[in-house]
């Protein structure tokens, strides 16, 4: 059990501090924070893990055909995004970035850029798991750059609605451990 609680508290607060704080400090939508969490725990529901979790019969990518579908393969690897990413600021970096999990990678990411970048880049992993959801749920997007261009312009307009909502609030910088849990998966 102490075991149990002393991984969690180093997932959390140890060697992962940075990725949580800057999560946490992101200007972005609500749901980008929510969807980073889900990815950065390894809780968002892609393929593999559903099988792993026998929810699923077969882990296989919608996109590429992949055989198992992990959270890392989704938002980073797979093929069919990869005409974004190319096209971003980040190819290179994310070339050199490990990859054995989606929270390991994006954990890097974090050490290396600062929250102007981390916010573009969130964005276009959040693209890439709405255009994901979007095939299998058999409503695929025509054009995924469209989506891009949609979700960063959703991002930039709801950073404008908070400055102005709450400009008067204090900001808290750094999240009191006493004070802050991550939200459950
Ligand atoms: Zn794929």
């Amino acid at each position: 059990m102490v075991g149990h609680l002393n991984r969690g508290r180093q997932f959390y607060f140890g060697d992962n501090a940075t990725m949580w704080m800057t999560i946490w400090n992101l200007d972005g939508h609500p749901k980008l924070h929510h969807f980073l969490w889900k990815a950065c725990t390894g809780s968002l529901a892609v393929k593999g893990r559903l099988v792993e979790r026998h929810v699923a019969s077969e882990g296989m990518c919608e996109l590429c055909g992949a055989e198992s579908e992990s959270i890392i393969h989704t938002l980073v690897e797979c093929p069919e995004i990869a005409s974004v990413w190319e096209k971003s600021l980040f190819s290179s970096l994310l070339n050199e970035a490990p990859r054995s999990s989606f929270g390991e990678c994006f954990a890097w990411l974090c050490l290396k850029m600062d929250r102007e970048k981390i916010l573009n880049c969130a964005t276009i992993m959040w693209v890439a798991w709405a255009f994901r959801n979007s095939v299998g749920f058999n409503e695929p997007w025509c054009e995924l750059q469209q989506g891009v261009e949609g979700y960063s312009r959703l991002v930039r307009e709801y950073r404008m609605y908070a400055a102005t909502v709450f400009r008067r609030q204090p900001v808290q910088t750094v999240p009191s451990s006493r004070e802050w849990r991550p939200p459950a998966a």
